[in-house]
C-alpha cells in the first residue's frame, strides 16, 4: 500500500482518547512568534491545527505538513509501525497495513481546550 492513496471506507478508528496525549511539534517556526507550533485538536472528530505556544493563535495543518511528521505512532493491535494517510471523512491519522486498522491523529494529540 502507497502513502495515502487509498480510500480507507471501510478501516476501523481505533479510539485511543483515553490514553495519555502525545505532544508533536512543527520544526518550522510559527508566522508570528518563531516558536515551534504545536499539533492540537480543535473539534471532536479528528480535526487538528497548529497552536503557537507563544500567543494562542492557530493555522491550518496541510496534508503535506502532516505527512511529513514523523510520529511513531504504533498500532495498538500489532504494535507495528504505523502508517501516515487520510482516514475515512477527511481526518489525517495513522493506519497500519496488516491489521487494517486506523488511529485518527486528533485522538492523540491535546484539546486547545487544555491551553
Ligand atoms: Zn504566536
Ligand atoms: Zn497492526
Amino acid at each position: 500500500m502507497t502513502l495515502g492513496s487509498l480510500p480507507l471506507n471501510s478501516v476501523e478508528i481505533l479510539d485511543l482518547k483515553h490514553e495519555r496525549p502525545v505532544e508533536i511539534h512543527r520544526q518550522t517556526p510559527t508566522w508570528c512568534c518563531k516558536v515551534e507550533p504545536l499539533l492540537v485538536r480543535v473539534m471532536d472528530g479528528g480535526f487538528v491545527k497548529w497552536r503557537c505556544p507563544g500567543c494562542g493563535d492557530t493555522a491550518q495543518v496541510s496534508r503535506e505538513q502532516f505527512l511529513e511528521l514523523d510520529c511513531g505512532q504504533r498500532c495498538p493491535r500489532c504494535n507495528g509501525q504505523m502508517t501516515a494517510t487520510d482516514l475515512p471523512y477527511g481526518n489525517y491519522g495513522y493506519h497500519c497495513d496488516g491489521c487494517d486498522v486506523g488511529v485518527r491523529i486528533g485522538d492523540r494529540v491535546p484539546s486547545v481546550d487544555t491551553f
